[in-house]
């Protein structure tokens, strides 16, 4: 074998690794494969990419030597550790300029002190969110990279084809761990997507009384809608889909959710920053809530809900209600995601493109919609637009389905159903659209108990103190 002739490596043969190795392979380039369990090496070369032109390597030593130069390197390994540990091992093997590309799902701040630690070796470094799963990977993922901006011509051209065709799915985001929060965003905001749409079908299912045939066939006439979405659409498929013994599978699976982390970690950001994404925040916690599974049971057995309140208005009125509740839910959601990344631009000095974050997530990714175009749009109108509910069409959307969404709301609670996306949704707009809150007694009742202070309308930044009970 000659020398220096891949384009690329890749270590980390697992789903993603694999595939995004086929999918670069595609594409023309040469890639050199690697994985902590070496015999993964050979048995992929021997299976799925029998009869292309990657290569293998033995050892870390090796893949370096079959490399181009600068060298490009992705690592597609567990987040966390196993990231720290192959960096150390490279490292000495690597020269001023070539090039780690991080593309698991690690965690930003760990992407922010890499790229940081990195730089002082003269290494430039690029954590770069993937999204789309198996399928993307191989096919045509969504990729967000960030950090080192040098390294970005000389790995433009790979990731630009590699990534999903037909959308501009993938652009610089900015500096240090700025590709991986974009991705904790996004997978934060798939958390909501997923709940919203749960508790449409919580309401179509239990106030309606939807068979599983009608269900399906509602969300698949959504999907010519406005919620036009890969989520909504395999919703539609998931709820029409039979077992083997011809029942629907659906109603047979523990409605206990599992979670990765990634939806929390946007909480967590969330808190941090004083951003209230107060939708995400709910989905991961209506899934803390449905692992209760037991304990929900033995509940279930002692704690009732409304008696003898049967929805009795009109069907087809009120599943339009509930579809409008969930587009209007699903804008609040993406405005609280957007306001978090300006959160975090503003915090770490970021400079973010939030139209092409929006394309970057409208092809490849979970969440692809068509949705996300009309937010391309709302910042191609504005840059600095500050909130995508201040933007016309977003405001025009919100303000058509406000009826039909409290109308939702209003009679799920009537009826005992959880709704906490679509409920946490509607206090957001009712709190951000209101020029004045009841914080005043807020910072009325703290200065009471601590002396914290308050300021008076009338005369802003001056901090005053009352003595509320006349004691000395
Ligand atoms: P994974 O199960 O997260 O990781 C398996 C790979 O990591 C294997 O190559 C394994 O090597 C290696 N590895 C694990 N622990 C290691 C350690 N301590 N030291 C060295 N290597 C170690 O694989 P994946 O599902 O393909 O995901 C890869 C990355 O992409 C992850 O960060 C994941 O979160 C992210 N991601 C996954 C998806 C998805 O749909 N699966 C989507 C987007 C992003 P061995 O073979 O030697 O064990």
């Amino acid at each position: 074998l000659s020398t220096h002739r891949a384009d690329i490596a890749l270590i980390g043969l697992a789903v993603m690794g694999q595939n995004i190795v086929l999918n670069m392979n595609d594409h023309g380039y040469v890639v050199c494969a690697f994985n902590r369990t070496v015999s993964k090496v050979h048995d992929f070369l021997q299976n799925e990419a029998k009869g292309t032109k990657v290569i293998g390597a033995e050892s870390l030593k090796d893949m370096v030597s079959k490399l181009k130069k600068p060298r490009r390197i992705i690592l597609l390994v567990k987040a966390g550790q196993a990231v720290d540990d192959f960096i150390d091992k490279l490292v000495p093997l690597l020269e001023v300029g070539d090039i780690i590309i991080d593309g698991g799902n690690s965690e930003y701040r760990d992407t922010t002190r890499r790229c940081r630690s990195l730089q002082e070796k003269k290494l430039l470094f690029v954590g770069s969110g993937v999204s789309g799963g198996e399928e993307g990977a191989r096919y045509g993922p969504s990729l967000m990279p960030g950090g080192h901006i040098e390294a970005w011509p000389h790995i433009k051209d790979i990731f630009q084809s590699i990534r999903c065709q037909g959308e501009p799915c993938c652009d610089w985001v900015g500096d240090e761990g700025a590709g991986h929060f974009v991705k904790m965003v996004h997978n934060g905001i798939e958390y909501g997507d997923m709940q919203l749409i749960c508790e449409a079908y919580h309401l179509m299912k239990d106030v309606l009384n939807m068979d599983h045939d009608e269900m399906a066939e509602a969300f698949n006439n959504w999907n010519k809608t406005e919620l036009d979405s890969f989520l909504i659409e395999i919703t539609a498929n998931i709820l029409k889909f039979r077992d083997s013994d011809g029942a629907h599978l659906l109603p047979k699976i523990r409605d206990s959710a599992g979670q990765k982390g990634t939806g929390k970690w946007t909480a967590i950001s969330a808190l941090e920053y004083g951003t209230p994404v107060t939708l995400i925040g709910e989905a991961v916690f209506a899934r803390c809530l449905s692992s209760l599974k037991d304990e929900r049971v033995e509940a279930s057995r002692s704690l009732s809900g409304p008696q003898g309140a049967k929805f009795s208005g009109n069907k087809a009125s009120f599943l339009e209600d509930i579809r409008k509740a969930l587009y209007a839910s699903k804008i609040i959601s993406y405005a609280q995601g957007f306001m978090l990344l300006r959160q975090a631009a503003k915090e770490f000095g970021w400079v973010l493109n939030y139209g092409a974050i929006a394309l970057m997530w409208r092809g490849g990714c979970i969440i692809r919609s068509v949705f996300l175009g009309k937010i391309k749009e709302a910042f191609d109108r504005d840059g600095e637009l500050q909130n995508l509910l201040l933007d016309k069409f977003f405001s025009d959307a919100v303000q058509d389905c406000q009826a039909s969404w409290r109308r939702a709301v209003s009679s799920g609670v009537q009826q005992g159903i959880p709704m906490p996306c679509f409920t946490t949704a509607l206090s957001f707009y009712d709190g951000y659209r209101h020029d004045t809150l009841p914080a005043n007694l807020l910072q009325a009742q703290r200065d009471y108990f601590g002396a914290h202070t308050y300021e008076l309308l009338s005369k802003p930044g001056q901090p005053i103190h009352t003595n509320w009970t006349g004691h000395g």
